[in-house]
């Protein structure tokens, strides 16, 4: 007898995650089928993948790409949409178990939302998503009955780290940091570092955004307020600690003192599978952690006066409202400015810290307000660095 296949929507299927994902789906067809890809714009890879995974439907972003994405897949009978608005309505479709979410930034948001509303289970790997509206994202799988599986490493360690822990209380989440590649630099070294450095990271092979998130501990930050709504935790019970070998995904103390760490070799295909397989776990032939390579873990306190970002994601955290809709458009706008070299690397968090001070404070915002907000912080990062 064979069991009924989980079909799952990826959203940015030519992206890091994406990609790994679907090595994932193809070690494991007799339990996953890939139902959606989706890309932005990165047509000849999003063909190249409904090719060979037959989905039963794709969508191009960029609406100019219809044309040539529908005249190659239309013969093999793969349904193809363009456009925003088609990512948000492909998402309920009936025959989708569960949509992961591997968008790069405030994108993710909507389809996000609208997969939540159908009742679609979540494989979350749009951090951004839970950093812009993680008050209203929670609300919402909570009244659907929606479950969001964190693909994030540091959240699928905390995860694993309290399945089977049924309601003991987390006394401190302790998310780990690698530090990226400028650790142990001061401000006077970090002035004119070149994107090419910033973009080299020791550990992880990633896209451009987070790998800047990185650089200069965003992405840390940005998980710190990511790790409050998915575990439903007070800020004041989360740490960070930089762990350079990024061996310890990250850990959870328990109100005994007992401390849970998850290890092994970083590498996203893990949580990416754990995430799909919850509650299996499922064989793999990733390369295997072996501690005498490894004689000594070391850790040691992020430096928040050279990296400001990571306490700036504390600060937007505990003003909470609109404040993390913010520092999140403010980020992006940031290192889509570094990339495009227009900005330093400390310029960054200039330009977040203004926007933060800039922008009009929303206690409880709606879908609405977190569209204005964003578009709105938007502008004013620009318009600083004018
Ligand atoms: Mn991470």
């Amino acid at each position: 007898m064979e069991n009924k296949k989980k079909h799952i929507a990826i959203l940015g299927s030519t992206g890091s995650i994406g990609t790994q994902a679907l090595e994932v789906i193809k070690s494991h067809s007799d339990k996953f089928v890939a139902e959606v890809l989706t890309a932005n714009n990165s047509v000849d890879l999003l063909i190249q993948q409904a090719i060979e995974f037959q989905p039963n439907v794709v969508v191009i972003g960029n609406e100019d790409e219809y044309d040539r994405v529908f005249d190659v897949l239309n013969p093999h009978d793969i349904k193809v949409y363009a456009g925003e608005n088609a990512l948000s309505s492909v998402v309920e479709m009936d025959s989708i178990d569960m949509v992961l979410t591997a968008l790069v930034g405030y994108s993710g948001l909507k389809p996000t939302l609208k997969a939540i509303e159908a009742g679609k289970n979540i494989a979350l790997a749009n951090k951004e998503t839970m950093v812009v509206a993680g008050d209203l994202i929670s609300r919402m799988a909570y009244e659907k009955g929606v479950n969001i599986y964190p693909v994030d490493s540091e959240h699928s360690a905390i995860f694993q780290c309290i399945v089977g822990e049924f309601n003991n209380p987390i006394e401190k989440i302790i998310l780990t940091a690698s530090g990226g590649p400028f650790r142990g630099r001061n401000r006077t070294e970090l002035e004119n570092v070149t994107v090419k450095e910033a973009l080299k990271h020791p550990n992880w092979d990633m896209g451009a955004k987070i790998t800047i998130d990185s650089a200069t501990l965003m992405n840390k930050g940005l998980e710190v307020i990511e790790a409050k709504w998915l575990f439903n935790v007070d800020v004041s019970k989360i740490e960070v600690i930089v762990h350079p070998q990024s061996i310890i995904h990250s850990m959870v103390q328990f109100e005994d003192g007992s401390i849970k760490a998850q290890m092994g070799l970083p590498d996203m295909k893990l949580p990416i599978q754990y995430a799909i397989s919850y509650p299996q776990r499922i064989s793999s032939n990733f390369p295997r952690f072996n501690f005498t390579d490894y004689p000594s873990l070391t850790f040691e306190q992020p430096d928040t006066n050279t990296f400001r970002n990571l306490d700036f994601a504390f600060e937007a955290l505990k003003k909470g409202g609109n404040i993390p809709c913010v520092l999140n458009a403010a980020n992006e706008i940031a290192v889509q400015l570094f990339l495009e070299e227009k900005v330093g690397f400390l310029e960054m968090s200039d330009i977040i810290e203004s926007c933060m001070a800039k922008m009009p404070y929303i206690c409880n915002p709606l879908f609405e307000d977190y569209v204005h907000t964003d578009k709105e912080t938007r502008i004013i990062a620009k318009e600083i660095t004018v």
